[in-house]
């Protein structure tokens, strides 16, 4: 049992077990917590989409259609291993299942045979719709089985759970079918081996730091104290144009001057363009940081 985890800690999860992950529009806010309750959250349900293509699969499971309003699950998993986010509570996916079914998972024990649809399944599973055709041909590449175990174990490991706690749909609801092409046996065991070491790490890199816009030529005067100021001497000393003895420091100073005509001259300006008086392009390629 278990508190849902916030849009949040389900993001940094999914990142830190090393998925490439896909904010789609406002999956943040997009559940169906107006039909019914969400939580407590017990366990992960695995599907496949019937459905082969990933803007339309993606935009599917977020809107759902008009037989069963969307979202469709939390997740789609892309043949690439990218998952897309498209719903963050209640989502429309496991549908009734069986409340023994629900208790072994509960327990983290074996899993009796699905024989009665009689519990509500969406109060209690996360859901990651897989995009496959489910035909029984349509392949699954090695990226999106790995990525399917990546997004399971980071649920359970931010939940303390086990890999016990995953399930198919067709272990859940009798009749269903997905997912088919692998056994969820199989990819439980691959979800335990993983839930037995550390997670892989982030696989975006983190943001780049963003570059201090120009603020004008008139900025950089006598009297001007700032960050920027100190920012963009450190850029300079960095680029090999410091003229600094002291410093660099937040006063404007003719060091400053000097060092940036250094920094103008390196860049081929010459004369009055090189006077030391920053101008927009040649700030734009010193890249100084955010203040
Ligand atoms: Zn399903």
């Amino acid at each position: 049992m278990a508190t849902p985890l916030s849009a949040d800690k389900l993001l940094k999860a999914l990142r830190d077990e090393g998925l490439h992950v896909v904010e789609h529009r406002s999956w943040r806010t997009n559940n169906r917590n107006h039909k019914g309750p969400w939580g407590p959250t017990h366990g992960v349900m695995i599907h496949h989409t019937v459905s082969s293509g990933t803007a339309s699969s993606v935009e599917l499971c977020y809107n759902g259609h008009s037989a069963l309003p969307g979202p469709l699950c939390h997740g789609v998993i892309a043949k690439d291993g990218t998952v897309h986010l498209v719903g963050n509570g209640r989502a429309n996916h496991a549908g009734l299942g069986d409340d023994d079914v629900l208790r072994a998972v509960v327990a983290e024990k074996a899993l009796p045979p699905d024989n009665e649809a009689n519990t509500d399944g969406n109060r209690h599973f996360y859901g990651f719709e897989c995009i496959n055709l489910g035909d029984g041909k349509d392949p699954w590449p090695a990226a999106q089985l790995l990525a399917i175990e990546r997004a399971a174990a980071a649920v359970c490991r931010a939940h303390g759970w086990s890999e016990r706690s995953v399930i198919g749909h067709l272990e859940w609801q009798p009749g269903k079918v997905d997912p088919r092409g692998f056994t969820m046996n199989a990819m439980r065991s691959r979800v335990a081996k993983r839930l037995g070491g550390a997670p892989d790490g982030p696989a975006d890199p983190p943001p780049r730091p963003k570059c201090e816009p120009f603020p004008g030529s008139a900025f950089f005067a006598v009297g001007r104290r700032s960050a920027i100021v100190t920012a963009m001497g450190k850029r300079l000393v960095a680029e090999g144009c410091g003229r600094y003895t002291v410093g660099p420091g937040p006063a404007w100073s003719e060091a400053d001057r000097k060092s940036y005509a250094a920094w103008q001259r390196k860049l081929g300006y010459t004369g009055g363009d090189a006077d030391g008086i920053p101008g927009k392009s040649s700030w734009d390629r010193l890249k100084v940081p955010n203040v």
